[in-house]
Order: C-alpha cells, then structure tokens, then sequence
C-alpha cells in the first residue's frame, strides 16, 4: 500500500526501533511507496511513513532493495556531499563514506554481510540516519 511521507520533524528525530518478522508489510508498503516516489526519490526509512522499525529501501535502477535492521560496520573514505529529502524542503550538506560494509537481513530475514560504494552507500547511510532520529 502506498503510504503518505511523514514531515513532522518531531516525529523524525525519534529512534526506531528493531524490527520483527510481524513488520513484513511494512516492508511491503516501503517498496509501494518507493515505486510511487521513483521519479524524484531513491530511499525510504520506515519512520518516513511513520513506523518507528529499522527497515529502509533504496533503488538500484528498476530494482528496489529491502534491508531490516542494517548495520553499517565499516566506513572508509569520508567526502563532503549534499543531499536532498523526501520529508525536507531543499538540501543541506553532510558527510558520507564512499565504502560501507553493512550487516542486515533480507525480507525473509536471511542475514547478509555485504560491501557497498558510491551512490548507493550514501543513500543507504541517509536512510540509516533515519534510524537514529537523524535528518541529514
Ligand atoms: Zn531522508
């Protein structure tokens, strides 16, 4: 189901919390919401659609990637970058690892080590931020 976008900052800036195989449509409604957004949005974190659970999705192309409950255990190469979104007006500057190895679980909650770079490391430490009640 497509979902609206939270805005409420307040709401925003709260922890998420761990999720649990009870969260899978949440997942499902990520992915919808996502595909509705592709045109100028490429992640999503839960608490955007106002459930406070580690899940987010990105785009990679056409193909839409889930993780629950990602954690980034490595960083190497920081670089200025300015980002953009969904739940903002404009865009702010911050400061992102070119190279991240992330722990999480697929959506049939099979656990994944994998290594990723560039575009797609930035938009998967955007939406971990989310977690923490980070806006950019
Ligand atoms: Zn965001």
């Amino acid at each position: 189901m497509i979902r609206t976008i939270v805005k409420d900052v307040l709401f925003l800036e709260q922890k998420s919390e761990l999720a649990t195989k009870e969260d899978i449509e949440v997942i499902n409604d990520l992915i919808d919401t996502l595909n509705a957004n592709l045109d100028h949005c490429v992640g999503l974190a839960a608490n955007m659609i106002g459930v406070k659970k580690r899940i987010l999705v990105f785009s990679v192309g056409n193909i839409i990637v889930p993780m629950v409950n990602p954690v980034i255990i490595k960083k190497e190469n920081p670089y200025e970058t300015e980002e953009s979104c969904l739940s903002l007006m404009g865009s702010r500057k911050t400061k992102r690892y070119e190279k991240i190895e992330v722990e999480y679980l697929d959506k049939n909650f099979k656990k994944h080590k994998q290594i990723f770079t560039g575009f797609t490391a930035q938009i998967i430490q955007h939406e971990v931020d989310h977690f923490e009640g980070i806006i950019i």
